[in-house]
């Protein structure tokens, strides 16, 4: 390990060695690992080297440092990492997912005037965010379904000026046709954004399928521990990462020294862990689709997934991802409570992407908002229940769920 020629690397590596980007052969006894740097200021030798740093770089040409709202080393390191495992051109971390979004579509360019056409299951409070911040700004906001074969003649019809998708819905994981959406983009002169949080770069690149914003929130599998929250925007083009950085700058949702390291410190096995996840989780899906008391699973991994070959055909690793939704035979909200309240080893959590294994049922979470007969709409019933599935032994998992299903 001298010169790193991270271009070349597979991600499970570049991910490993992602905070020792500043060694060199001319530096000797300097730490493996990146010390985290508190300083909220940074001081320089003269006012010229400090009128340097407002740039950005010194004129060595490393990266100097004014004050952390503008960015400092850690975040600086993992917005490095990201833009890499994304292949992007650059990367902008924030304080959480949500964050990241409002800063992605404030780039984007929406303003007045302006229309946003979005896939309708798209996580409740992106579409909070988009009602609550930018309809009332005079933002035109459409949600359709854009799992359609229709997407082509929708897109055309509205001739967006952005386009918002998300690669694996929440909770039913429909999958998106990618290359799709960013072709007729690209047709209408749209924005693409696309928020990966479920697939992570583990499973799909989206600027290799031509999207121009991917979004993170690496609260869930990039962290992976439960204890960061965090939010990225990685960005194909240049001139939308000066706007990401404007914007974070102005907006000081900036992502802390620590939160930086401790999600640098949890991609390193985001590919590991990621493969056991999904491996996990297709067995789950296997054992739950015969089990007498399940009427349905959904995972993109099981050829009956409406979509199985469109995901085989986008997602990388022969991997289908770590989450799924199964609906209950019994379906009612007294029978997911029983189940929900039987198990031992899974964690009843609204959450999703950490080493271990949480159940959440939308419509007392991620759904709450909408009536029953808006889920129905959705396809989500109320023996719906979904399982973010962690790198526990696979047997202790099947066991416990196995052991709450038992009551019904
Ligand atoms: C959790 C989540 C977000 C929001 O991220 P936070 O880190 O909680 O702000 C956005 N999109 C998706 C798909 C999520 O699961």
């Amino acid at each position: 390990m001298k010169e790193h020629n991270y271009s070349s690397w597979a991600l499970d590596t570049l991910l490993v060695h992602s905070n020792q980007f500043n060694y060199t052969s001319n530096n000797s006894g300097i730490p493996s690992v990146e010390p985290i740097s508190t300083s909220t200021t940074y001081l320089h030798r003269n006012a010229e080297m400090l009128d340097q740093a407002f740039s950005g770089i010194s004129p060595s040409g490393e990266p100097a440092y004014v004050y952390a709202r503008q960015g400092n080393p850690n975040a600086q390191t993992l917005e490095k990492v990201l833009t890499q495992a994304e292949k992007g051109v650059g990367a902008v971390v924030f304080a959480s997912g949500m964050a990241a979004i409002h800063a992605a579509l404030l780039a984007s360019g929406l303003a007045s005037g302006s229309k946003i056409l979005a896939a309708q299951d798209l996580y409740g409070p992106t579409i909070g965010m988009l009602r609550t911040v930018f309809v009332p700004i005079g933002v035109e906001l459409v949600l359709q379904d854009l799992c359609s074969p229709q997407v082509i003649e929708t897109v055309r019809a509205e001739q967006p000026d952005v386009i918002y998708i998300e690669t694996l819905s929440n909770p039913l994981t429909r999958v998106i046709d990618l290359d799709v959406i960013s072709a007729i983009a690209k047709e209408v002169g749209a924005v693409s954004i696309v928020d990966s949080t479920f697939t992570t770069p583990y499973l799909i690149k989206p600027i290799d399928h031509g999207f121009d914003l991917v979004i993170h929130s690496a609260t869930k599998y990039l962290g992976g521990h439960g204890d960061a929250t965090a939010g990225v925007v990685i960005s194909a083009r240049n001139n939308l990462v000066e706007q990401l950085r404007g914007y974070a700058t102005m907006l000081g949702a900036m992502l802390s020294p620590f939160d930086s390291y401790l999600i640098t410190r949890g991609l390193k096995t985001l590919a590991l862990r990621m493969e056991r996840q999904c491996n996990n989780a297709l067995e789950i899906s296997q054992f739950l689709q015969k089990h007498k008391a399940v009427e349905r699973v959904h995972y993109p991994g099981l050829p009956t997934h409406p979509q199985h070959e469109l995901a085989s055909r986008l997602l990388m690793n022969r991997h289908f991802g770590g989450l799924l939704a199964f609906e209950l035979k019994e379906q009612t909200r007294e029978a997911a409570y029983r189940f929900m309240d039987r198990l031992q080893l899974c964690l009843p959590a609204t959450t999703l992407g950490d080493v271990y294994s949480e159940v959440s049922y939308p419509a007392l979470s991620s759904h709450r908002n909408l009536t029953t007969s808006e889920r129905q709409k959705f396809g989500i019933t109320d023996g719906c229940i979904r399982l973010s599935v962690g790198i526990e032994d696979v047997n202790d998992l099947l066991y416990d769920l196995d052991q709450a299903l038992l009551s019904h």
